[in-house]
């Protein structure tokens, strides 16, 4: 099949081959780069090369790199588009080529190679980048009407809170033609996916968030695999490509479901567990390992809400005695199955992710048992005080701290049940409790530290061992000792 979603990934690779780029691998998910905690994009093993600190051994490069976004973790099955691990195919020029070859490069993949109608083709540019709105409307012959300029957040990308950054240009593909340029808002998700960004990096950001010309003009370029893969197969979103969906099968026979006839609320869950589990996998073979701090956290958050989704679907396992009674590793078997072009070493170390699932799924039921209890005493006892004071029903901030911190409850569980309720949370009271704690156990061990994106330090309202920046995509990592 021409449209499976490797072929996709080996036309891509073949198409930037041909035109003189070397196919690299792609690097773990765990950077070489001790300010960033996990790899969100194609470019972060080039960094060191855009930045100038190291020489380019070549002008261009093309991989398919493996990614992990915690920023968008809440996003996994309501949008149509967003997962936690995806893959970026990429381009790149050291210096090379820059904007206008990898515009009309990136126009011919797209309509020849891929053979998108170009009528369905949107472009968004840096607002104030004429450049490229020319070259997009004069040099590719682009109806300017479809054209769009956009603000710093869609078109201004940047790696990191520092690092290499530049304006960019995307692609959006449209599947309601119909609709027409009037109002068109290339945000409405269903109508518009965006699935290819170039990045014309030229800037470095320094520390004090001024904007520092590169030594080289580069280009950084990221196309999402699965919404291509979504596109070309004529599939209602990501999760139904041939990428993810096995997946997804799998997790309903365990469940005793059918996807095609279930409601939306069991498909979301589906596609948790479809979306997580490669996350999980491959953060696990990248040699992550689930604990309270960092990636580590990560890992461990993505598997609890796997853990917890199954379990509301109805999952217990196939009754295997080798798995005691745990079905994660059932559904990561799957994922390895379909990870061999994605990364072949995953296979060799696949009964190590097995062993890692099984324990951790284990151990997070007997947290959750105990847990489960007491939330659900307390949203009972929280509604019946809402209904006879006539208020809205609210968790104190006492109880979600006790959750938290006594019976080890995940924050973000007890926020997604209450919210299923109808019962908010008291986030100002547990606040307060927190900074009690803290003032607490102001004690000297290592801490990691987890800054945001946007340069507001959350490390600062959350627990020096907790890493709670899924917000943030650019989550940072700095070890102090
Ligand atoms: P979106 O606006 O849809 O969140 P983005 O602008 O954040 O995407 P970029 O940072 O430009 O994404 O990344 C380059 C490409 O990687 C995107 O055009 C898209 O194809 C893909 N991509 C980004 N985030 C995700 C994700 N969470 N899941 C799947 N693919 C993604
Ligand atoms: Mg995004
Ligand atoms: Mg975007
Ligand atoms: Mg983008």
């Amino acid at each position: 099949n021409n449209n499976s979603g490797d072929s996709i990934r080996r036309r891509f690779l073949k198409f930037y081959e041909s035109r003189g780029h070397k196919v690299l691998p792609s690097a773990s998910l765990v950077p070489d780069d001790p300010t960033v905690l996990l790899t969100i994009a194609g470019m972060l093993q080039f960094k060191p090369i855009f930045l100038g600190n190291i020489p380019a051994k070549l002008p261009c490069a093309t991989t398919s790199q493996r990614c992990i976004r915690t920023n968008d973790i809440l996003n996994v099955g309501l949008t149509s588009r967003h997962h936690t691990f995806f893959e970026m195919l990429g381009n790149f020029s050291f210096g090379d080529y820059f904007k206008k070859q990898a515009i009309l490069w990136a126009w011919e993949l797209s309509t020849l190679e891929f053979g998108l109608p170009s009528h369905r083709l949107w472009i968004s540019v840096y607002e104030n980048d004429d450049d490229a709105f020319h070259i997009w409307s004069h040099q590719v012959g682009v109806p300017v009407e479809r054209i769009k300029r956009l603000g710093e957040e869609d078109n201004f990308w940047t790696s990191g809170v520092t690092g290499p950054c530049g304006p960019c240009s995307e692609i959006y593909y449209d599947f309601h033609p119909e609709r027409g340029y009037a109002d068109a808002d290339l945000g409405d998700d269903t109508r518009f996916i965006e699935f290819y960004n170039l990045v014309f990096m030229q800037y470095n950001k320094t520390d004090d968030g001024s904007l520092e010309p590169l030594k080289h003009k580069n280009i950084d370029t990221g196309l999402g695999l699965e919404r291509m893969a979504r596109i070309l197969q004529k599939v209602p979103n990501n999760y139904e490509t041939d990428l993810i969906f096995p997946i997804i099968e799998k997790a309903s026979e365990l469940a005793n479901v059918s996807y095609a006839t279930a409601d939306e609320h069991t498909k979301r869950n589906l596609k948790i567990i479809g979306d997580h589990m490669r996350a999980i996998v491959f953060l696990i073979s990248d040699g992550v390992v689930p604990s309270n701090v960092g990636r580590g956290y990560v890992v461990r958050r993505l598997i609890r809400r796997v853990v917890r989704t199954g379990r509301l679907l109805g999952i217990k396992g196939d009754g295997r005695g080798d798995l005691e009674g745990t079905f994660s590793p059932i559904i990561a078997e799957k994922v390895v199955e379909l990870s061999t072009h994605i990364d072949s070493d995953v296979k060799n170390r696949a009964p190590r992710i097995f062993e890692e699932l099984m324990r951790e799924e284990l151990r997070f039921v007997q947290t959750l048992e105990r847990g489960e209890k007491l939330l659900e005493e307390k949203l009972t006892a929280a509604v019946w005080n809402a209904e006879n004071n006539k208020t809205e029903p609210c968790l104190a901030g006492e109880d979600v701290f006790l959750l938290y911190d006594t019976y080890g409850y995940p924050m973000e569980i007890t926020k997604e049940v209450a919210e299923e309720r109808g019962v908010s949370i008291d986030m100002n009271g547990f606040d307060i409790e927190m900074e009690k704690q803290r003032r607490q156990s102001q004690a000297a061990h290592n801490t990691v530290k987890l800054a945001m994106g946007n340069g507001a330090n959350i490390a600062d309202s959350v627990p020096d061992t907790e890493f709670m920046g899924y917000d943030s995509l650019y989550a940072k990592a700095i070890v102090q000792s």
